[in-house]
């Protein structure tokens, strides 16, 4: 990536000629390695203009391991999600569990479990 700005940049923005025609002015300049080049040279693809299918391949290969990288952490992303949500079913099962124990303590009346109601109840402020 810095070779490839430094490339860029060192030809101040002024196109010379074509590296491979020294006779003809160059119109386009490789994305990838920054050299100068005529139409008769360019290897055009969706993601620009290139000197060579190595160059152009290189630059697929590292866009595409951005986009490698985009997605794992969008996935990363989606995991803490998942996380999040284990924590809250986990807790909806407490509640579930803690009412459960509530209501059965209330209506049988097991002396060791309608304490805990009473405490419970205490929490809550039924
Ligand atoms: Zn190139
Ligand atoms: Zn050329």
């Amino acid at each position: 990536m810095t070779f490839h700005l430094k490339g860029f940049y060192m030809l101040d923005g002024r196109l010379s000629s074509c590296i491979n025609h020294p006779a003809v002015s160059a119109t386009a300049r490789c994305k990838q390695c920054g050299k100068p080049l005529c139409p008769a040279c360019v290897v055009s693809s969706p993601l620009g203009t290139f000197c060579s299918e190595v160059c152009r391949e290189r630059f697929e290969g590292f866009t595409k391991r951005v986009q490698e990288i985009d997605q794992r952490s969008t996935r990363a992303k989606w995991n803490v999600s998942v996380y999040v949500r284990k924590i809250l079913s986990f807790l909806l099962s407490i509640i579930v569990v803690l009412v459960l124990v509530g209501v059965v303590g209330t209506i049988f009346n097991i002396p060791v479990i309608s304490q805990w109601v009473y405490i419970i109840r205490g929490w809550i402020g039924v």
